[in-house]
């Protein structure tokens, strides 16, 4: 054995006698069986239809989904499904995903002219052997499926549209053309987690952009032994730092879901020192005991979280202002 590596094991087992192993290994949380909804912006309905699913027996993945289809299903929500706004050639694109207690995930982006494209979502997780379908693909294994094809693009939305093409210039504004996009979590009776994220991405983006709502790590992550994070704000960061994947890995750590929110949104503004003033991300995350967190880069950032308790709407602590 070389001198180096004589030094190298000594040295190993000295740091391993002087770590105290509770220090080391996390505490592993109480896994909570009492039905918990959390959701990003003010999707306090979103939570109600999630949560009533859980009332009547239904699992994580039920109630993520139903959650999902309400703001998918509303108009006046310009940032998800039915109603959003859409990219700079005026057709509105669909990132969805969903992801369960066994992390088996499913994904649609770039989907075109189906309203739930979390339910399509669900589908490719549960009846392909694929995790993400995109565009024209998807809207074809989607219409087999039996969903309709529907014209996506309202009066408000073709509008407001009209009126971004007299300057054209994409400079999402921050709280406002991402707000109410929905990244929602559940906890179901079992104590088993599942999250989805639906959106209509950053308005007038370029034709083809995907964002991070749809890309399993970075828009949402779930860990059934550990919790769940979901985002929201300007994709191409969480993209960049796979921020949910990230959110989880640091309460797989140990940290509160709050801390490991504030430490992840920490690393997005790390990663982007000449331009985090300039945009939003939101960050939500609930551990397996039930704790829930949420933090974000700019003051602003809403979510709902329901519990037997009823449903309520908070303020999440940003960087910005702590
Ligand atoms: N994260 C989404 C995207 O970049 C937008 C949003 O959350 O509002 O596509």
């Amino acid at each position: 054995m070389t001198n180096n590596r004589r030094q190298f094991l000594q040295l190993g087992f000295l740091s391993a006698l002087s770590t105290p192993f509770w220090s080391a290994v996390p505490r592993k949380r109480k896994r909570s069986t009492k039905p918990l909804v959390i959701a990003t912006w003010n999707n306090a309905k979103a939570c109600e239809a999630a949560f009533a699913s859980l009332q009547s027996g239904g699992k994580a993945l039920d109630a993520v989904e139903q959650g999902a289809m309400v703001p998918e299903a509303d108009p006046n929500d310009r940032s998800v499904g039915y109603g959003g706004r859409p990219d700079r050639e005026g057709r509105v694109t669909l990132d969805s995903c969903v992801m369960d207690h066994r992390g088996n995930c499913g994904s649609v982006v770039f989907l075109e002219e189906i309203k739930h494209a979390v339910q399509v979502a669900r589908k490719v997780m549960e009846e392909t052997p694929h995790v993400i379908l995109a565009g024209e693909g998807a809207q074809q294994f989607a219409v087999e499926q039996g969903f309709e094809r529907e014209n996506l693009l309202t009066e408000a939305s073709r509008k407001d549209w009209q009126n971004w093409l007299k300057t054209s210039d994409y400079k999402p504004v921050i709280n406002i053309e991402n707000h109410d996009t929905i990244g929602i979590l559940a906890q179901d009776t079992d104590g088993d987690l599942s999250g989805a994220c639906t959106t209509s991405g950053a308005a007038y983006k370029m034709r083809g952009r995907v964002g991070d709502s749809p890309i399993i790590g970075a828009g949402l992550y779930v860990d059934n032994q550990v919790g769940a994070a979901v985002g929201t704000g300007l994709g191409e960061a969480l993209l960049r730092t796979v921020g949910s994947y990230l959110v989880v890995e640091f309460m797989r750590q140990g940290d509160h879901p709050q801390r490991a929110c504030r430490k992840a949104i920490n690393r997005v503004m790390e990663h982007h020192p000449d331009t985090y003033l300039d945009f939003q991300i939101g960050l939500i995350a609930t551990d397996i005991s039930g704790r829930t967190g949420a933090y974000s880069i700019q003051p602003g950032f809403t979510y709902a979280v329901m519990t037997e308790d009823g449903v309520e709407t908070f303020s999440a602590p940003s960087a910005l202002e702590d």
